[in-house]
């Protein structure tokens, strides 16, 4: 941006003015604000969070699909019949220092799944639910997506405790996988 053009920029939004700018430094993403010159905002990116290894394919998954920018696999710890994970492949933390370009390419997909889901798992709804950082629920450090399926007058399981029988998380990814295959 020209300088005249950001200096305008920077009077709009005065000191207020929050944009997430990420930049690597030895293999870690550190967020920052643009023009301040302050130190990070929270937390940095880590290479070791479990989910980092299922895409390097360290530790197996339930995949349900994958794509040069996605992959799509059961949660573990399902919160009802089906949960999902929907995880882009780009490193970021979570939300708040997402490339916008990411986001925008990975909606068309939770939409999608979304729907196979529904079929899949003879849902009456989908819940989708994102979190971001220790205080907004999060517990894996790398973006991810649930997609759960819902069905009338069943609550959700608590939030990331108690591990799904192996066989029944195959058998999910496997309906799902058949879903998604039967809408192209
Ligand atoms: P978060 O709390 O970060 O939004 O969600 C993390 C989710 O990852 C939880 O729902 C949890 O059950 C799931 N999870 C944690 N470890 C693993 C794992 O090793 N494999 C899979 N497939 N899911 C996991």
């Amino acid at each position: 941006m020209p300088q005249a053009e950001n200096a305008a920029a920077d009077r709009v939004f005065g000191a207020s003015r929050i944009v997430y700018t990420a930049h690597r430094t030895g293999g870690h993403l550190l967020l920052g604000q643009l023009g301040t010159g302050r130190p990070a905002l929270t937390a940095s990116y880590d290479a070791d969070n479990i989910f980092a290894k299922i895409l390097r394919g360290e530790i197996p998954c339930h995949k349900v699909y994958e794509d040069d920018n996605v992959i799509a696999f059961m949660d573990v710890m399902p919160q009802s019949a089906g949960h999902t994970l929907i995880v882009p492949k780009a490193a970021s933390r979570n939300l708040l220092d997402a490339d916008p370009a990411v986001l925008a390419a990975v909606v068309p997909l939770l939409q999608r799944i979304a729907v196979a889901a529904k079929e899949a798992f003879g849902a009456d709804g989908v819940s989708m639910m994102q979190f971001n950082e220790a205080a907004g629920g999060q517990t894996v450090y790398h973006l991810h997506f649930h997609v759960i399926p819902r069905y009338e007058g069943v609550p959700l399981q608590a939030h990331g405790r108690g591990m799904e029988d192996p066989g029944v998380l195959a058998a999910n990814a496997e309906k799902l996988r058949a879903a998604l295959e039967a809408t192209g």
